[in-house]
């Protein structure tokens, strides 16, 4: 697919792709490369998300190698089928195929049998202490951990009781498997992990047929050796996991279930963006508590929320790439999102004109019924060709291009003052007209009909470009501007005693009814268009027919000046 993947930007290999291509080099994997993206499916996936996605299926196309997509539903609790579609919908619209479609509830009877092979050895043992126990007797990071008192149980007995365990013989949360591994080592993940715990809730798939639930640690590098993943690619707050990660795989070597090489598990630094937050958890309250209307909201930074903005998947792509692969956590700045979808759309979006805030004009000495067709251009690339827009007696221009005492360097309309209509003529303002409350509802114009295509015969300077429709012509259109969802570049970043949602911006979205040419009465959801001079707009899918409805991707101007990505280290 050489257009959907264009060749990224030269770059030195990240180190990421160093360790798979000394793999390759070593045939550590007889030159295999198998990636995985394993998402929870308890939430819609978000931008962090795309960065993994780019980083796994980047990896295997890159290396001539595949990925799978393994939904690790170990938590029967939290997830739904919903979850399921939409991500697959999300990892596919991003431009990637996956070579297979697992799920971690697909491997619960290997596990059990593993971890039965692991009571069996000695390895693992039922411990009967409470939840708030367990805490207590692992320590701390200054603390040394207490052995559990059921931890010298007998292999049979373990054996007895993890089997009672699974046909349903005891309480929910009355007993938990435990890994058998180091109560004083000074990573607390070792310090005797759990590795099952009882639950009597329904599984998505699995539905009742299990009681116990394998714990994240166990079930992930088990599912990534049965799958025979070569790299298994995490983000940071894994790397002390790492070594209970090679544990549980080790055990299961001497158990002859899996041969070396194992997978390999290489944590990089997940993405947070300013002005946003990124957990699921954290959008799921934004849904819930109706800060938002849906995981979709297009101020969301969610991929379907992102989609229907007006992210097209090849930003994103960009997006990602240019992030790059890091070691440590940091801010990227929004701002060089917007960046890389502005450009996308620069050389994509066909050029349309919108008026947010109309504002009536009246050519006086255009006659009524009196109508010039204009062939304009669709873009600054002739390629794109031309559309026909209408002149009228009647137009809307947008209120702000009006001032009627302007400052100094105004180049817009003002009493007196000469603009040009993009792509049609120059127009005068002769008069002012007013309502009851001194509002300005109407501006009388004349046009000088020399100028027709844009430019006056005589040469006169005319500084002013004004995007205007004609009011015969115009569709109303509902227009929805964003801004960002919150006011603080770090909103989890909270005072003593404050709430991450103190600075959700309370602006984020303004609804505009709009006037917008013609031509875009035929669009279609998912279309991007350049308004003139307000920037990018997609159709959005609330369009009814008769009253579309655009979302503004991101405005014109561009705030990106930093060359590094990271603001804060
Ligand atoms: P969240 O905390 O948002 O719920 P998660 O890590 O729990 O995210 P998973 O569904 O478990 O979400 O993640 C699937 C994959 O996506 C994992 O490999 C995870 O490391 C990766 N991932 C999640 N968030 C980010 C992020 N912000 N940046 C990069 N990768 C991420
Ligand atoms: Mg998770």
């Amino acid at each position: 697919m050489p257009d959907v993947h264009p060749t990224p930007e030269a770059r030195s290999l990240n180190f990421i792709e160093d360790i798979v291509a000394a793999d390759r080099v070593t045939e550590k994997h007889a030159g295999r490369v198998l990636t995985r993206f394993p998402p929870e499916p308890n939430g819609y996936l978000h931008i962090g998300h795309a960065k993994s996605i780019c980083l796994n299926f980047g990896l295997a196309l890159r290396y001539g190698g595949a990925t799978n997509l393994r939904f690790d539903d170990t938590n029967p609790t939290r997830e739904d089928v919903e979850f399921v579609d939409s991500i697959r919908q999300d990892v596919e619209w991003l431009g990637f195929t996956w070579a297979g479609e697992f799920y971690a509830s697909d491997y619960f009877q290997k596990l059990y049998d593993y971890a039965e092979y692991l009571v069996q050895s000695g390895k693992a043992y039922v411990c009967d202490l409470s939840e708030a126990e367990i805490r207590e007797y692992r320590g701390n990071f200054h603390t040394p951990g207490k052995e559990s008192p059921f931890r010298t149980r007998s292999a049979e007995e373990n054996l007895d009781l993890f089997r009672r365990m699974k046909v349903g013989e005891f309480e929910d949360g009355s007993k938990v498997l435990r890994a058998k591994i180091d109560m004083q080592s000074g990573n607390m993940n070792l310090r005797d992990p759990l590795m099952y715990r009882i639950r009597r809730s329904h599984h998505h798939r699995t539905g009742d047929a299990w009681l116990i639930y394998p714990m994240y640690d166990y079930a992930h590098g088990v599912s990534d050796a049965i799958e025979r993943i070569t790299h298994s690619i995490c983000t940071l707050e894994f790397e002390d996991h790492r070594p209970l990660y090679e544990w549980f795989l080790d055990q299961d070597v001497e158990g002859k279930f899996f041969q070396r090489p194992l997978p390999r598990q290489i944590e990089f630094a997940r993405l947070n963006l300013t002005y946003t937050v990124m957990s699921k958890r954290r959008l799921l309250e934004l849904v819930n508590e109706g800060h938002v209307k849906h995981w979709d909201d297009p101020r969301m930074p969610t991929i379907c929320g992102l989609r229907r903005r007006g992210y097209t998947p090849g930003a994103l792509r960009t997006f990602a790439e240019r992030v790059g692969v890091a070691k440590r956590d940091s801010l990227t700045d929004v701002a060089l999102l917007e960046h890389t979808i502005r450009e996308d759309l620069e050389k994509t979006a066909p050029r349309r004109l919108a008026v947010l805030r109309p504002l009536k004009v009246v050519i006086t000495n255009l006659a009524q019924g009196e109508i010039h067709e204009l062939e304009v251009p669709n873009h600054p690339d002739p390629i794109h060709g031309t559309r026909r827009i209408s002149l009228s007696r009647e137009i809307f221009i947008e209120r702000e291009d009006f001032q009627e005492i302007p400052p100094k360097k105004w180049f817009r309309l003002a009493p007196g003052a000469e603009v040009r209509l993009k792509g049609a003529c120059l127009i005068r303002c002769e008069e002012v007209i007013k309502n009851a409350y001194g509002e300005v509802v109407e501006l009388r114009c004349t046009w000088d009909p020399a100028s027709l295509g844009g430019n006056a015969p005589d040469g006169r300077k005319v500084k002013g470009t004004l995007h205007w429709v004609s009011a015969a012509h115009a569709v109303n259109a509902e227009v929805r501007l964003y801004d960002r969802l919150f006011t603080s570049e770090n909103p989890m970043d909270v005072a003593e005693g404050g709430d991450w949602r103190d600075t959700l911006n309370p602006e984020s979205l303004t609804v505009c009814a709009a006037k917008v040419e013609a031509s875009l009465g035929a669009a279609k959801t998912g279309d991007h268009y350049q308004f003139e001079r307000l920037g990018y707009f997609c159709m959005d899918n609330d369009t009814k027919p008769g009253t579309p409805v655009f979302n503004r991707t991101v405005a014109l101007k561009d705030s990106w000046t930093k060359p590094d990505a990271q603001v804060q280290g």
